[in-house]
């Protein structure tokens, strides 16, 4: 299968200490992958080298069927491409309803010059109703942002990224502070959604990183130390070490 994401050989260096060490990762088209490492492992920088807010001091970042650097493109130019990251916090806008969020998504989608010229047609108000029920919100379109609850607000913003189309969707600790029934429905959520594009979960929860049930690779110092299931790599020594800080 060929990739969608290619990231080889990647160095990063910050003020002379090697954040990203000769780092390898790749991921295919529909996939769901979880990023587990102590912290300083380097994931959040390997999440910024994708979507080109940090660059690589070398190294490779290969995007799509035709093999597109990404190191030539700019930050708006990747998010064009189809990366879409997802921060810890929900930046939704409190005061505007689920649908009028999502609309502002799919106009920002269109490009900045839809700020200007562009007004909805019935069939946008068709995607927001879809991007809303994908996310589980179908029943909240109406509802102010700012009265949902945490686990709600995180699904919006995902169905505001899902506004993009994304082909790769980084998404960074999704079940922090999250109540267990909303774990759950985001478990599901990622889940359907790595069906149809490749989905890269950076998450401290082990816990949730199981009900993923999807291949982890683990970060160390900059580089992959182990890949595989949970169970494969949690058996590795070297792992082990590193969790217990030895
Ligand atoms: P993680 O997300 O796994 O906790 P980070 O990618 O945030 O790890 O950080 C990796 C290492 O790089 C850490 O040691 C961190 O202190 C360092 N680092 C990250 N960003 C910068 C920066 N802008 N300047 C200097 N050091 C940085």
């Amino acid at each position: 299968m060929s990739q969608l994401l290619e990231v080889s050989g990647v160095s990063v260096t910050f003020d002379g200490f090697r954040a990203i060490n000769n780092l390898s990762f790749s991921i295919g088209p529909a996939e769901l992958r979880a990023i587990i490492g102590p912290n300083g492992a380097g994931k959040t920088t390997f999440m910024d080298i994708v979507t080109g807010k940090t660059r690589p001091d070398e190294g490779r970042v290969l995007w799509g069927e035709r093999s597109q650097s990404l190191l030539s493109m700019s930050e708006a130019q990747i998010a064009r491409a189809g990366v879409g990251r997802k921060f810890q916090r929900p930046t939704v806008f409190e005061d505007q309803t689920v649908a009028d969020n999502l609309m502002m998504a799919l106009k920002a989608a269109r490009g900045p010059l839809a700020v200007l010229f562009w007004s909805p047609k019935p069939a946008d108000h068709s995607r927001v109703a879809e991007l809303a029920a994908e996310v589980g919100l179908g029943d909240a379109l109406a509802r102010k942002s700012g009265e949902l609850s945490h686990g709600q607000k995180q699904w919006l913003e995902i169905g505001m990224l899902l506004a993009q189309e994304p082909q790769l969707l980084l998404v960074d600790e999704p079940a922090a502070g999250m109540t267990l029934a909303e774990r759950e429905h985001t478990t599901r959520l990622l889940v359907e959604l790595a069906k149809t594009r490749a989905v890269v979960v950076v998450e401290h929860d082990m816990e949730f990183v199981r009900r993923l049930n999807c291949k982890v690779t683990v970060l160390h110092e900059g580089s992959v130390l182990a890949e595989g299931s949970l169970d494969h790599v949690t058996r590795n020594p070297q792992v082990i070490d590193v969790y217990l800080g030895r």
